[in-house]
């Protein structure tokens, strides 16, 4: 791939960008009808935060015939759930071989189940009931710019051909890549077919719906400041006194404040940022990004490029790390490493860019369970549009004393060290080395063609 070409967000968007998420724009919701206007003194379970993770666990909950209030500190949706790629995908961020170097060959495959069962459980959710979220097929190109990482996704190739048939990868050479992307000068790739994208706002507004049919009552610029004791009331700012619950229920994951210590000290909260471009020309559209096509350079900090769901835009993301200069210098970052793919998009323009928290464990494997009597799903670690709704369907039978079975996610100890409270310190350390190494390939691969 040539090396990094600087690109502009254009003095036409600079007039009409917005530093939020494009999936806010069009969800098909009357979203103030769903919200209620009065906080209950009492009710048989709080949420505390409205992503996919809450609303699955309250509608669970809800169908178990339990009262239950959604307390989200701003907006439905606002956190991470309404801010990502939308990428459905039947795996967890530690591949199968690290899996089994972790917890031997057997161990391993309950993890793996579990990244196919959180996959199917979205998308039959999705089919069975109607959902209109855009879901579609997604022809998924991962680029690889050095041989040691198409070594890794031959390596990866091989692992979960080995599993299932029912998404196949495909190894390419760097001609094939030209031939099919029209990316030039990688190394290779794979091609991932059977997995799904959709509307992440879309998605999780119709998740909203269905849980609010089934009797849950969803309150907004509602924070919580304080759990009370074993779980059984929680504190809202600026009410005078606390919600009397029969149980608690944390879905805060990367935005985890310290009104959970305990789960703060687990989750490290990663940011990552997305941006959209202003609509392409259909027939560049047509030939770089044909319907539910979506691109990955497997750089090391990832980034990645699919279309919008009416094929008129490019959405673009990666390059988590801190955003200094503001979301229009962010978006043109992103749009340079676009640009560096597909040199002929240097004059797109962007309209919206985002930032959004993930929740990273450090064994980065997600984690459903019960601690100090409250009942928490978090830990996802980059796959959470399928194991937040998962496990969310879980954390709400966990609570309502339901069958659980998620298998190893609820078993397994969830970690933290030693001084750490929820401040990943190292981590613009680690963000600086992997950009750093990214730009020197840039650097070498471009004298290696000059
Ligand atoms: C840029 C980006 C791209 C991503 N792409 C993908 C992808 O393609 N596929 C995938 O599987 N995953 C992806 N993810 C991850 C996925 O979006 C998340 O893992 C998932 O949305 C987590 O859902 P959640 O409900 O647990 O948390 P969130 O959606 O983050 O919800 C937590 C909520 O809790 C609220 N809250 C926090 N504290 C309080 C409080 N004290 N009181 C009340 N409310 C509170 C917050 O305001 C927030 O709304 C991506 C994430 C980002 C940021």
């Amino acid at each position: 791939m040539p090396a990094r070409a600087g690109g502009k967000v254009g003095a036409l968007s600079q007039m009409s960008f917005k530093a939020e998420p494009y999936w806010w724009e069009d969800r098909g919701w009357n979203r103030e009808a769903l919200v209620a206007r009065e906080v209950p003194e009492s009710c048989d379970a709080v949420v505390v935060g409205a992503g996919i993770t809450g609303v699955m666990a309250a509608w669970r909950m809800a169908q178990a015939g339990l009262s239950v209030v959604v307390l989200e500190q701003g907006m439905l949706g606002q956190g991470a759930s309404s801010r990502n790629n939308g990428m459905v995908v039947p795996y967890l961020k530690p591949s199968p071989h690290e899996l089994e170097k972790r917890f031997g060959p057997e161990g391993a495959v309950p993890y793996l189940n579990g990244g196919e069962t959180a996959f199917h459980f979205v998308r039959d959710l999705i089919r069975d009931r109607g959902l209109d979220c855009d879901l579609e097929d997604n022809e998924r190109f991962v680029i690889a710019n050095r041989p040691g990482d198409m070594a890794h996704l031959v390596e990866l190739a091989e692992a979960y051909n080995a599993r299932s048939d029912e998404v196949t990868w495909t190894a390419l050479s760097s001609d094939e890549v030209l031939e099919q992307t029209e990316v030039a000068g990688s190394e290779g790739g794979v091609l991932v077919r059977g997995t799904y994208c959709l509307h992440p706002g879309k998605y999780h507004a119709r998740l909203v719906e269905l849980a609010h049919a089934a009797g849950v009552r969803f309150v907004e610029k509602a924070e919580v400041t304080e759990i009370g004791a074993e779980g059984k009331s929680v504190s809202v700012r600026g009410r005078a006194a606390p919600i009397r619950a029969g149980r608690v229920v944390v879905a805060t994951n990367g935005y985890t404040g310290g009104f959970a210590g305990w789960l703060r000290r687990r989750i490290i909260p990663v940011r990552a940022y997305m941006a959209c471009s202003e609509p392409v020309a259909p027939e560049v559209m047509a030939r770089l990004f044909p319907p539910a096509r979506s691109v990955t350079v497997a750089k090391r900090n990832l980034f990645w490029m699919r279309t919008s769901p009416d094929g008129t835009r490019v959405m673009f993301g990666g390059r988590a790390g801190a955003c200094r200069g503001g979301l229009m210098r962010k978006a043109e970052d992103l749009k340079a490493d676009v640009v560096a793919a597909y040199p002929e998009l240097k004059d797109m323009g962007v309209s919206h860019c985002w930032e959004g928290v993930l929740g990273f464990s450090f064994g980065q494997l997600p984690h459903v369970g019960t601690m100090n009597g409250v009942h928490y799903a978090a830990g996802f670690s980059g796959v959470g549009l399928t194991f937040g709704s998962w496990l969310g369907d879980q954390l709400g039978r966990l609570a309502a004393g339901e069958e659980v079975t998620a298998g190893p996610f609820l078993s397994s100890a969830f970690e933290t060290r030693p001084y750490y409270f929820g401040q990943p310190w190292f981590l613009p350390l680690v963000i600086a080395k992997m950009n750093a190494a990214d730009r020197l390939d840039a650097w070498r691969q471009g004298r290696g063609k000059g």
